[in-house]
């Protein structure tokens, strides 16, 4: 049996390398696509001087005129209506956030600061608070400098990136393509929801939990159908979709003894390694190349095939799809109760998460068996635990990992 981080470390180096196309895609269209090339920033943010607060802004050389005898009013400059002229000394101009500075000044007093008195002479401004010089002014490239990186490739963009992108002035963004997918399922005990079934069958519920998942990635699902147990239909769905898919994955088959015709169509058609992964839930695991496509096939038990999916293939379909993978923050929490465990296979246990005084609490949730899925959909996390420990006990740190971006 290999380890959950070799088998990783394993897919990773046999799919790295592989390129997909790129793309020009709209800002409206960008979430959660990867980024193909580094983005240089076209323009310098904040574009031009500006102030952070409504109030107004004056010379700091004018402190003591300020205090004194007051400043004069010169005009006002609002967001998108600059103020043209160039402030005098003893001059102060009305100012609101995001207006552009006016030439002549180099601070802004927030108007909370200030009085306003009406004279003969118009408006003048007097403040006894203390002036810092430079304070609430946003200067131009703080934030960004023209020509400078902003994001490398292979950055994932979010919400975040698309303003980011969005406030430099980009419309749109080289991606990468997205990944083509052909799911499967398989198996004669299924019937498709929606369908009444007979007494001797199940529900496929891998096929859509799957689908789900891989729709939080950026891909585009090719194939999707159920198979049944026979050599003739594994192979003519295989084939078919090794035509045109990046990825293969199905669910269920693999297990030894189960289904020969698997092993059969997948050692016709390419060169997959069954694997005997030390996770538990997990077993049994298929990777390897169909023609010129990439194979990954899942356990037919469902919180199994949720499990393996989430845990060993999404690093590798995210590095396929061109995203920098990034390892998962180490977490720890305490075990609020005890958590029943073999030694011999790294376990990810489904669990609730909860904060005592600041201290992240893990318990167990539902049932851990792999079939069902009504204790898993309660979960928040995984307790990760190592494969050579036994039994936890309350109190005791284990490491846990909340649930990613394919199962929240
Ligand atoms: P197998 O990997 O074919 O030995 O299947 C393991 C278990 O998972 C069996 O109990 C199957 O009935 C069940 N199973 C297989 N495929 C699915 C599916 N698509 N949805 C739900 N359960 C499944
Ligand atoms: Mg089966």
């Amino acid at each position: 049996m290999q380890s959950v981080a070799d088998a990783v470390a394993g897919m990773l180096a046999a799919t790295s390398g592989y390129a997909l196309g790129e793309e020009s895609v709209v800002l409206q269209q960008l979430d959660g696509r990867i980024l193909a090339k580094p983005l240089y920033a076209p323009e310098t943010v904040p574009a031009f001087d500006n102030s952070a607060m409504d109030g107004y802004a004056l010379h700091s050389r004018d402190a003591e005129l300020l205090c004194s005898t007051g400043l004069t009013l010169a005009g006002a400059a609002l967001a998108g209506h600059p103020f043209r002229g160039v402030l005098q000394p003893g001059q102060a101009l009305r100012i609101m956030t995001g207006a552009e500075m006016p030439a002549g000044a180099d601070t802004v007093i927030m108007q909370e600061d200030v009085q306003v008195d009406v004279q003969a002479d118009g408006e003048r401004i007097v403040s006894q608070v203390p002036l810092h010089p430079g304070s609430h002014v946003r200067h131009a490239g703080e934030d960004i400098r023209r020509g400078e990186v902003m994001l490398a490739a292979g950055q994932r963009l979010t919400p975040l990136h698309i303003g980011l992108l969005a406030s430099v002035g980009l419309a749109q963004a080289e991606v990468f393509r997205k990944l083509r997918v052909a799911l499967f399922s398989s198996g004669d005990e299924l019937c498709q929801p929606g369908n009444s079934r007979e007494s001797h069958q199940i529900y496929d519920s891998n096929r859509f939990a799957l689908r789900a998942m891989l729709e939080r990635m950026p891909v585009e699902i090719i194939h999707f159908a159920w198979l049944p147990d026979t050599l003739e239909a594994m192979r003519s769905a295989i084939a078919a979709a090794a035509q045109e898919a990046d990825v293969i994955i199905t669910s269920a088959g693999v297990s030894v003894g189960d289904a020969d015709y698997t092993r059969q169509v997948l050692d016709e058609l390419g060169e997959v390694n069954f694997w005997r992964v030390a996770m538990k839930p997990g077993k049994p695991f298929a990777f390897g190349r169909v023609k010129n496509s990439w194979f990954f096939g899942l356990p037919g038990n469902p919180v199994s095939a949720i499990v393996t999916l989430d845990q060993l293939a999404q690093p590798v379909l995210r590095q396929l799809c061109g995203e920098r993978v990034q390892a998962a923050l180490p977490l720890l929490a305490t075990a609020a109760e005890a958590f029943r465990k073999q030694p011999g296979r790294q376990d990810f246990q489904r669990i609730r998460l909860d904060s005592e005084a600041g201290v992240l609490m893990a318990s167990p949730c539902g049932s851990q068996g792999s079939g069902l899925l009504h204790g898993f959909a309660d979960a928040q996390g995984y307790a990760v635990l190592d494969a050579e420990r036994g039994h936890v006990a309350p109190g005791e740190q284990v490491r846990v990992m909340p649930l990613g971006a394919l199962l929240n």
